[in-house]
């Protein structure tokens, strides 16, 4: 060991889904969209200046705050915006999470939050699911110095029912309340309308997703002014300039295309609903997922076997070897032909395995 070690800041990072580099794949594993961003994004890469990269981008992402309020329907006072929502999230654990109390978050969930609080030396609490994956909020109700849950939750999709994260974030004042919306653009309910009446509530969004933009690191948060203000303190003690000036003209080009987006996302809500349908017909069982994946496990196969067959075969799906959730897959929704590729192959590897439907 090198004398230098000792000072090493140690850390267990977060292991993000594989990204074969393989031709012929069906890659249905970290939750991308199947379609392609706006042609509007298309067009600004196609006239994009190069000479005006020689320039830093704007520090506060100007043009780009303002198109994301006026989209919401609040002030550029109440955007902040990072390179993804993993950025902005690890800005907000940064800035919010500095008090000797626990933060609190699901036990099942995603699996960035603990390394982040790792990272930052935050205490947390994991607070277990229900049986049924659905979260208890007398759980959120004890002393702790922030609270975090997604919604819909990853890598279930179960959605909150309605008035729960509410009575979360107003029973809980004095800590700041993260949400995580990651997936919310496929069929659940956003937040973001609470931010007028609570100060303490902050909600995160990305373009990974519904924007069909994961390759271009673009993610939002939305809150008070004051919290905003909190979060700029922060990202500026550490790089002004996350966002690079491509990144930023792509999001605005994306954020105004509202018919792509809408168009996409039903594509893909619809999509999802037939493979739930098509899943259950053949023994598998999960949560009503309102995310662009489905979280299910089968009645008789193992999920680690089903995965390794559907790799065999270069379907690439999510699985984690963990207590709890080891016996579930987390299948990212594709195009309809790759859902019928898939559901093509799941039934192939079940009757191989004489598990007949
Ligand atoms: N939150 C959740 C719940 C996620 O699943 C992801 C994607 N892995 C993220 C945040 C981060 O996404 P991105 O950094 O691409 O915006």
């Amino acid at each position: 060991m090198s004398a230098w070690e000792k000072n090493v800041r140690r850390v267990l990072p977060y292991v993000p889904g594989e990204q074969p580099k393989e031709e012929g794949v069906i890659k249905l594993n970290t939750n991308e969209n199947p379609y392609p961003p706006s042609p509007k994004v298309r067009a600004v890469l196609r006239d994009f200046d190069v000479s005006q990269l020689r320039r830093y981008p704007d520090p506060e992402a100007a043009d780009l705050r303002a198109a994301v309020a006026k989209r919401n329907g609040i002030d550029p006072s109440c955007v902040f915006v990072g390179v993804g929502s993993d950025d902005v999230l690890a800005m907000a654990f940064l800035t919010f999470f500095n008090g000797g109390d626990p933060v609190l978050f699901p036990d099942i969930t995603y699996s960035f939050y603990d390394v982040w609080a790792g990272l930052f030396s935050i205490p947390f609490e994991t607070q277990p699911l229900r049986e049924d994956f659905s979260v208890d909020p007398a759980d959120y109700k004890k002393k702790n110095d922030g609270i975090v849950l997604p919604n819909p939750n990853a890598p279930t999709g179960l959605e909150a029912p309605s008035g729960l994260l509410e009575e979360i974030v107003r029973s809980n004042p004095d800590s700041v309340v993260i949400i995580d919306e990651a997936y919310v653009d496929f069929g659940a309910k956003s937040a973001l309308p609470l931010i007028r009446a609570y100060d303490n509530l902050l909600v995160v969004q990305t373009f990974s997703k519904s924007r069909s933009l994961a390759g271009s690191r673009i993610g939002l948060a939305f809150g008070d002014p004051k919290l905003i203000a909190c979060l700029n303190d922060c990202k500026f003690s550490f790089n002004s300039y996350t966002m690079d000036r491509l990144s930023l003209e792509i999001a605005r080009a994306a954020i105004e295309d509202e018919a792509y987006f809408q168009e996409t996302v039903q594509k893909i809500v619809a999509t999802r609903e037939r493979t739930k349908a098509r899943l259950k017909e053949v023994g598998f069982s999960f949560p009503d997922s309102q995310g662009n994946f489905i979280f299910a496990s089968h009645e008789r196969l193992p999920a680690r076997l089903l995965f390794e067959r559907l790799k065999e075969k270069k379907i690439y799906v999510r699985y984690f070897d963990r207590p709890r959730i080891d016996g579930h897959l987390r299948i990212t929704i594709g195009t309809d032909e790759e859902m019928e590729s898939f559901c093509k192959a799941v039934s192939a590897i079940l009757s191989q395995e004489g598990c007949n439907y």
